[in-house]
């Protein structure tokens, strides 16, 4: 069957559930999840010189400059799983710059849909506050929900940890940093009329679900893959 393929971009502040979410997409639509935070994540402990870049920024909870993740995200944006059917993003765009930069590499298709998963700032907080995540992979757990083994990834066997930049300092700059820098996107796409809001409170299965009837709401379907 030949399909168009799926464009989404997943907005929220930090602790919001875009990974997780972003994680469920992909795996339903058997399309690529691009995190940038993950791709950051990897390219720092591989030591390439694009994370050496980085490195400073993620530890301080800035945003690296645009100039260094577009070239990124663009490259990955052309391979031949994201171009055939389609990607999740989540963690960009994240700023005006970003989301005028991702146009010019979608043309002439473009996003088809942004969904902006809402969590008040005291809940994310809470979340942050337990979050730990697959050192290899990136999967999410929380103090609560642990993996079944000893801190050990139930996905790849990685050792789950608690991010550096999950720091009280780092996550004040980054929930800053979201408001100045990434919330105006919100009303950037509504006025390209592919805003999605999505209630971001409630367990991941009810969320996905939200998710799932949000992107049905711009033609996005299909069966689980
Ligand atoms: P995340 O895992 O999405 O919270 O991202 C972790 C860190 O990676 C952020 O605090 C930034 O330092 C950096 N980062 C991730 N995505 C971007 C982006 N689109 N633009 C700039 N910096 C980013």
């Amino acid at each position: 069957m030949v399909s168009t393929p799926i464009r989404i971009a997943l907005l929220g502040r930090q602790g919001a559930g875009k990974g997780t979410q972003a994680m469920r997409i992909s795996h339903h639509f058997a399309i690529a999840h691009i995190s940038t935070g993950d791709m950051l994540r990897a390219a720092v402990r591989a030591g390439t010189p694009f994370g050496e870049k980085a490195k400073a920024y993620l530890q301080r909870g800035e945003l690296v400059p645009d100039a260094v993740i577009v070239g990124v995200v663009a490259e990955r944006l052309g391979e031949p799983d994201a171009k055939r059917r389609g990607f999740v993003l989540d963690g960009f765009p994240r700023t005006l710059h970003q989301a005028e930069a991702l146009e010019s590499i979608l043309l002439p298709e473009g996003l088809g849909v942004v969904v902006n998963l809402e969590v008040p700032e005291w809940l994310v907080l809470e979340r942050l506050a337990s979050r730990r995540v697959c050192s290899v992979c990136g999967a999410n757990y929380s103090v609560a929900m642990p993996p079944h083994v000893d801190w050990t990834c139930d996905v790849c066997g990685g050792e789950v940890v608690q991010r550096a930049d999950d720091t009280e300092e780092a996550i004040r700059r980054r929930l800053a940093a979201y408001e100045s820098a990434t919330a105006p996107l919100i009303a950037f796409y509504e006025g390209r009329g592919l805003l999605e809001t999505v209630d971001g409170v409630g367990d991941p299965e009810e969320v996905h679900e939200r998710m799932l009837e949000a992107l049905a709401r711009h033609g996005i379907v299909g069966e689980a893959g």
